[in-house]
């Protein structure tokens, strides 16, 4: 893997490459960001530069260590992921274990650490011990989604690499380039994904349901808009069974809302639901005021609502009739 193949994160590659190329290199890096985010990827990476017999801004990809970084067989790359919810104690004294020993056939060691947060308070302060007087022949990278689930003394000892989220526009052109999809899908797909790339890979791979829920949604939000009040009745059902999709649903509602907006303002090549246009344009008619700002900071409110445990069905029902009074 090459970093011209992972998407985005340039700063951080950058930065990586010029770490090998001054040799600063850090003996602890945390990559914090989302999930599917990429980190693992670049993880890997940078230890096949760190391996590579030919480095030049990128890894070579054909000697005999970047082989083995490749098929994951390299005897001094060390990945721990544990599918336990706890990284325990006995599990961090192996590790260490190996950090102290020799490397079997480069100069040096590379450890990466998947959800390094799942360290329990006795495993992390083990670690901590390590990574006071590392040995100088190993690198250490932890990977998290949250800095602040780790332990400070731990941050402190790291060099802290943050991952960005991608552009609409990156994700767009790599979904282009590497998928068989027009223009306005790509578009679509990269709007849905919030700037994470894995995820929009999954929505392509229809391994993310978003799109078929996003169909579903609209359907919902079109008879409400169309129906009297009964109908808020008639999805009482619905929207209970949907509690774990609340989020993803009101998400789905408020691009929605934004695209009519869009439209009302002659803007139409902003729209990220394109391929709906005609029931766009149905549902901008119904819609009497020129912007939806309102009513999307109240959908915003809602789900922040939501989350703090209010009355969940007392709270969806007003939502409904606010949604259905600004389209009458
Ligand atoms: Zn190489």
């Amino acid at each position: 893997m090459q970093y011209s193949q992972v998407v985005g994160q340039n700063e951080i590659k950058q930065s990586l490459i010029s770490g090998i190329e001054q040799n600063k290199l850090s003996h602890c890096y945390l990559f914090e960001g989302p999930k599917d985010m990429g980190k693992f990827k670049l993880a890997v990476t940078f230890a096949q530069s760190l391996f590579c017999n030919n480095f030049n801004q990128e890894p070579c990809e054909n000697c005999n260590d970047c082989i083995k970084v490749s098929t994951m067989n390299h005897p001094d790359l060390h990945i721990l992921d544990v599918e336990e919810k706890t990284i325990k104690r006995e599990v961090v004294d192996e590790l260490i274990n190996d950090i102290y020993k020799k490397p079997y056939e480069s100069s040096r060691k590379v450890f990466i650490i998947k959800n390094a947060h799942l360290m329990t308070v006795q495993a992390a302060n083990t670690f901590l011990k390590t990574l006071e007087e590392p040995p100088k022949d190993t690198i250490i990278i932890l990977l998290t989604t949250n800095i602040n689930l780790l332990l400070p003394t731990i941050v402190s000892r790291c060099q802290v690499v943050k991952f960005k989220n991608i552009s609409t526009k990156e994700i767009q052109k790599y979904l282009m380039n590497n998928y068989e999809v027009d223009d306005a899908k790509a578009s679509l797909i990269a709007n849905y994904s919030n700037g994470i790339l894995n995820k929009a890979v999954n929505i392509i791979n229809d391994k993310d349901e978003i799109l078929s829920k996003r169909s579903e949604i609209i359907n919902v939000f079109d008879k409400i808009i169309k129906s009297d009040e009964e109908i808020i009745f008639n999805l009482e059902n619905y929207f209970e069974e949907q509690k774990d999709n609340i989020d993803a649903i009101i998400e789905i509602m408020m691009l929605w809302i934004r695209d009519i907006t869009y439209l009302k303002n002659n803007l139409k090549n902003l729209l990220i639901n394109k391929d709906l246009i005609d029931l766009l344009y149905e549902h901008s008619f119904l819609f009497k005021k020129n912007s939806g700002d309102d009513i999307i900071n109240y959908l915003q409110k809602v789900s922040d609502y939501i989350k703090s445990n209010v009355n969940y069905k007392l709270t969806i029902d007003k939502m409904l009739l606010k949604i259905q009074e600004e389209f009458k």
